[in-house]
């Protein structure tokens, strides 16, 4: 059932490509970061690869789950990106089999839509973030260059934090000074982005795609929405939420000047 509405959404995909910008992340490092694609699907491995490439990174590409965690455990990759939906041994058996033997490993995978509960248990198994397909390419390597930022300052650490707000991303905790604050899987993933972008107005339609990752109707007001939530979850009673509504753009993580 999962693969066939997997495989059916192929005529859907509508990759972008990212505008030309340096590369954070090979500046950041002597090396040009090696990536493992754990994918089988050609198109996207050919997406992915051509287009992660482009932008400075090493990337090499496996089509089963066996012979990727294989690589994946013996070799020195900086990042995986993982699809889910794999044959041979299924994502979350290499997710896994990964968090247990490189706990600080980045790894990004990669969900159809229609897999929403094994995302939900991918969170379970340790996912550390993931992208709902179809994605673009400029999401896809914003993540990878925040894991790898991750990894490279904060040594084995995956926490997040602004204003007084902070989230583990391995463990998925969120408090708010000091206080846990439980969110929803959507909650969490709007206030991670939101995060990662602290101090940066971001547009509904940016927040749209980085978050729920495919075309909604233009004029949805899930964004507004799901941020009027996550507000009274991070409020606390002498102090609201630290996202500031931009007007007629957006919202922004943390108060402005
Ligand atoms: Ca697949």
């Amino acid at each position: 059932m999962r693969r066939l509405l997997e495989s059916g959404g192929e005529g859907a995909w509508a990759y972008a490509w990212p505008m030309q910008r340096p590369a954070e992340a090979i500046r950041e490092q002597s090396m040009p970061p090696a990536v493992l694609l754990i994918e089988d699907e050609p198109g996207i491995v050919d997406f992915v690869r051509r287009g992660m490439e482009a932008e400075g990174f090493h990337v090499q590409a496996e089509l089963d789950g066996a012979t990727g965690e294989r690589r994946a455990l013996s070799e020195g990759f900086d990042a995986v990106v993982l699809d889910l939906m794999l044959p041979g041994r299924s994502g979350l058996e290499v997710l896994a089999s990964l968090r247990a033997a490189k706990p600080s490993l980045p790894v990004i995978v990669l969900t159809a839509k229609a897999e929403i509960e094994d995302r939900v248990a991918g969170l379970d198994a340790g996912a550390v973030d993931y992208l709902v397909k179809p994605f673009s390419l400029a999401e896809l390597l914003a993540r990878v260059r925040a894991q790898l930022r991750v990894a490279t300052q904060q040594g084995t650490s995956t926490t997040l934090r602004g204003e007084d707000v902070e989230v583990d991303l391995l463990t998925r905790k969120v408090q708010r000074a000091g206080v846990p604050v439980t969110l929803s899987t959507t909650e969490f993933e709007l206030l991670v982005h939101l995060l990662r972008n602290r101090g940066r107005v971001l547009s509904r339609e940016q927040i749209l795609s980085a978050v729920w990752g495919y075309q909604h109707d233009p004029a949805t007001n899930i964004v507004d929405v799901y941020v009027g939530y996550l507000r009274r979850k991070l409020a606390r009673p002498e102090s609201p939420a630290p996202i500031d509504t931009v007007r007629a753009v957006g919202y922004r993580f943390g108060h402005a000047g």
